[in-house]
């Protein structure tokens, strides 16, 4: 028969993709992501993306660009570079965009990521300085992370059309850019660029999440996710997932204010609550 169009993961399949290290694990074979964000004008979204990044899975996390005084501040374990990303060492996967800009130096900086063989996850400014055929030529996965707003500006379309059918619309995004598409907001949706493969709705989703930098932390998240070497489809659904259960631990039972990096604190409680 036909495929369902619409699944959703449930703890049990998310337990059994989360990267837990064994007894040979080394950092390395953990995974390494690289973490591309900030600018002087909006340091704090380096720092978020870091701190989604180092509690996700991979077993380290490399930080290129002019937030690193900041993002050491907060993190002394992260690894900084400066220099272009591909001098940065090895890097397992790269996220890049959050409060990134969209100056030269950024897109000097998305170009150089898109141009590696690791997979990529775009979100916020990144997705402003995207190329669609040169994200279609990429070998290794790509993963688009748009809120609504974000989706209709790479679609040329309005956002009020987005809003009204965001299942067709994430689907044409993949499609569109042969990439794995991650659509944010109240419900967040996961497509991928073949036909065929049912869309992922998140089931965790809270609207404490409606507050500055909880995407840039969902970045983090998910990037780290592909670094230990989760496909992207998979990555992007246990990123959302993870992210919509760490806010609802940091809101408590009964539901109170959380700032994005309570979300990113909150991941190892909800990693327990799924294992
Ligand atoms: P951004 O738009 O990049 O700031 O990301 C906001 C994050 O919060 C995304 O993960 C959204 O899916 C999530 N979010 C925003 N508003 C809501 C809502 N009303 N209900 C559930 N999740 C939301
Ligand atoms: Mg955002």
């Amino acid at each position: 028969g036909t495929p369902p169009a619409l699944e959703a993961l449930q703890h049990a399949d998310v337990a059994a993709l989360l990267p837990v290290p064994d007894a040979e694990s080394d950092k390395y074979r953990r995974g390494v992501v690289g973490v591309v964000a900030g600018s002087e004008r909006y340091p704090g979204a380096a720092v978020l993306a870091v701190a989604g990044a180092l509690r996700a899975g991979a077993g380290a996390v490399r930080y290129v660009g002019p937030g690193a005084q900041a993002v050491l501040a907060r993190f002394p374990e992260t690894l900084v570079s400066a220099g272009p990303p591909h001098k940065a060492g090895r890097v397992q996967a790269w996220v890049v965009g959050p409060g990134l800009g969209d100056g030269p130096e950024a897109r000097r900086a998305v170009d150089d990521v898109l141009a590696s063989d690791v997979p990529v996850l775009v979100d916020a400014d990144g997705l402003r300085l995207l190329d669609r055929d040169v994200v279609r030529s990429r070998t290794a996965g790509t993963v688009l992370t748009p809120h609504a707003g974000e989706a209709a500006a790479l679609l040329g379309v309005a956002r009020e059309e987005v809003e009204a059918a965001r299942l067709d619309h994430v689907r044409r995004l993949a499609g569109a850019f042969g990439a794995t598409a991650l659509l944010k907001g109240s419900t967040t949706l996961v497509a991928s660029p073949e036909p065929g493969v049912p869309v992922r709705v998140n089931p965790t989703g809270t609207s404490w999440l409606a507050t500055a930098g909880s995407g840039d932390v969902l970045s983090g998240i998910t990037g780290s996710l592909l670094a230990a070497g989760l496909a992207p489809r998979d990555a992007a659904s246990v990123g959302a997932y993870l992210h919509g259960l760490s806010a609802r631990v940091a809101a408590g039972p009964v539901g109170a204010p959380v700032a994005a990096h309570d979300v990113a604190a909150a991941l190892p409680g909800a990693w327990r609550d799924i294992r």
